[in-house]
């Protein structure tokens, strides 16, 4: 896909929760379209089913991401490519809805969802399916011309975040803030995974605005 360019990019904001005392934190997937027609989704959000923990509020907007795709005239299997930041749950619960997609992850966060940590167990049924096909990579991977996935560790060991390339600037897509209870040695590596998003638009001789996650 090296010669295909991005044509289009939406954001689908899925879920929101209040925050107290007066904050919102938001859910977001991503749909990029190209060229050539293909449909490339970053992330997949929350799933259906889930509960917040006690303590923290319900929802107060949800519309999931089929729902979003469908306001497109888009079904599931329209659905090319997921690009896969993490398995947090809400970043990859409906990943089961897109059988027909080839999902891309960084190696190192495959490996380590897939031998059991707890923190992505949650949303293990729909990240794992058997029918889901997996391209797993090793850091840095030039996806197409204009969207290029960085690795990124800090917010989970093998995070990675979606460059976004254009003659008027370039955003990142991700997020970087270290989650709640990771260790300090994850809150440095978001450190310089955010020197490293800088960085690299430096070397694209762009500008660049870093999305600072609000959520976790
Ligand atoms: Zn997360």
């Amino acid at each position: 896909m090296i010669n295909t360019t991005l044509q289009r990019l939406y954001l689908l904001q899925v879920v929101t929760t209040p925050i107290l005392p007066a904050g919102m934190a938001n859910a977001v997937c991503y749909l990029v379209q190209t060229n050539d027609g293909k449909q490339i989704l970053i992330d997949s959000g929350s799933p259906a089913e889930y509960q917040p923990p006690p303590g923290v509020p319900a929802a107060e907007q949800e519309k999931h991401v089929t729902e979003q795709l469908a306001d497109l005239d888009l079904c599931p299997d329209d659905i090319n490519m997921v690009i896969c930041t993490h398995f947090d749950v809400d970043h990859a619960g409906y990943h089961d809805a897109f059988p027909k997609a080839q999902f891309i992850v960084q190696r190192e966060h495959y490996e380590l969802a897939r031998s059991g940590h707890p923190r992505f167990a949650t949303s293990r049924p729909h990240w794992d399916h058997p029918a889901l096909q997996y391209r797993l990579i090793d850091g840095d991977t030039e996806l197409l011309l204009g969207l290029t996935l960085l690795k990124t560790n800090g917010h989970a060991p093998g995070h990675q975040s979606v460059l976004r390339g254009a003659r008027q600037g370039s955003r990142g897509l991700g997020h970087q803030r270290p989650a709640t209870g990771m260790s300090s040695t994850i809150g440095i590596s978001s450190v310089a995974s955010r020197s490293k998003l800088a960085g690299s638009a430096g070397r694209y001789n762009l500008r660049m605005r870093i999305l600072l996650g609000a959520n976790t």
